[in-house]
């Protein structure tokens, strides 16, 4: 297959790694100048787990013409519209597109330029940094869930097969919106908080007034979650959030490292803006998700992002 990788920082790099190593013809497509020379002049560095560089191909969206058999979008939320509309011309009859960016609503900004049986969405929960250009950092287990919108796993069950072929520990989820959901949920609830009060997870959830924050969003997440998809496992998403915050509880969540140590716009308005958005359409409010979005939306004026 000719997979391209639309969006190529940590996660696209992580990708487009263990992809290397399968038999699949891989390439990265990235806008960042400094990230496309360093990949060109010396290959793609990878330490943490790994400790060597591999050779792969990258240029800009703009310049990929050969049509693709599978595109994995693994761009920011913000950067996604874009990113699909620069590599129309590669997508194809037979293309599959998979998004696989964290948070919610990526499926109806894909329909504005893939058709629905060619859509795919999932989550995943492998962890990826950038040391700076053409150096990922990769560090740790994950997984990824994934499902096309036809509903139809043995039509994409190559696809499966490749992502073990490479290491990814890839699964067909017969009900990968409630992954998605689950997934958006643990983000939803720690990202804002520990980026806004600039505190670990463990930080936060060791406080009484954290936890109350935690539980309020949790509850607007479920309500509207249970409004969208149906049945959805309350319980079990929420253990799985306290083992999350145990597990993780010496680091700062992605957007703490985005917004906080980087500067960077966050992914908020496909989290807890999502949620809001989602529930007025539905009659549900969500006053801790409007506070958080409005927080960070504050903190990133203050920064001169928006
Ligand atoms: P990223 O910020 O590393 O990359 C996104 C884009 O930003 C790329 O085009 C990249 O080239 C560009 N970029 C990154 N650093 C830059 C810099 N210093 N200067 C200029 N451009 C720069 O994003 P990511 O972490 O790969 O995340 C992609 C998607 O995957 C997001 O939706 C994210 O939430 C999700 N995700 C990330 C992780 C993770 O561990 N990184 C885990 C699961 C899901």
């Amino acid at each position: 297959m000719r997979v391209y990788i639309a969006g190529s920082g940590a996660m696209g790099c992580r990708f487009g790694h263990s992809l290397s190593k399968t038999d699949h013809e891989v390439i990265l497509l990235d806008n960042w100048e400094d990230h496309i020379q360093a990949i060109r002049e010396n290959g793609l560095k990878v330490t943490g787990d790994f400790d060597e560089t591999v050779k792969l191909p990258i240029m800009k969206p703009t310049e990929a013409v050969e049509v693709a058999d599978l595109i994995i979008l693994l761009t920011k939320a913000d950067q996604l519209p874009k990113m699909l509309q620069d590599i129309k011309g590669i997508i194809g009859e037979q293309t599959k597109v998979l998004s696989l960016l964290n948070g919610l609503g990526h499926a109806t900004t894909m329909r504005r330029y893939v058709p629905d049986e060619s859509i795919m969405v999932g989550v995943t929960i492998w962890l990826a940094g950038l040391k700076g250009p053409g150096h990922a950092h990769l560090e740790g287990p994950g997984s990824i869930f994934l499902q096309n919108m036809s509903g139809d796993g043995q039509a994409v069950a190559h696809i499966v097969d490749m992502f073990n072929q490479a290491g990814l520990n890839a699964t067909y989820d017969e009900n990968v919106i409630e992954s998605i959901w689950r997934k958006a949920c643990v983000n939803g609830v720690m990202n804002p908080t520990c980026t806004i009060m600039d505190c670990t997870i463990g930080e936060l959830f060791g406080t009484e007034g954290g936890l109350n924050l935690v539980q309020g969003i949790f509850k607007e997440f479920i309500a509207v979650a249970r409004a969208e998809v149906g049945n959805i496992d309350e319980e079990g998403i929420w253990k799985y959030i306290m083992e999350t915050s145990k597990k993780a509880s010496h680091h700062y969540p992605s957007m703490h490292q985005d917004l906080i140590q980087h500067g960077r716009k966050t992914e908020i308005d496909y989290l807890n803006g999502a949620v809001v958005f989602k529930g007025k359409r539905v009659g549900i409010s969500t006053p801790y998700c409007q506070m958080m979005t409005d927080m960070v939306h504050a903190k990133e004026a203050m920064l001169g992002l928006r």
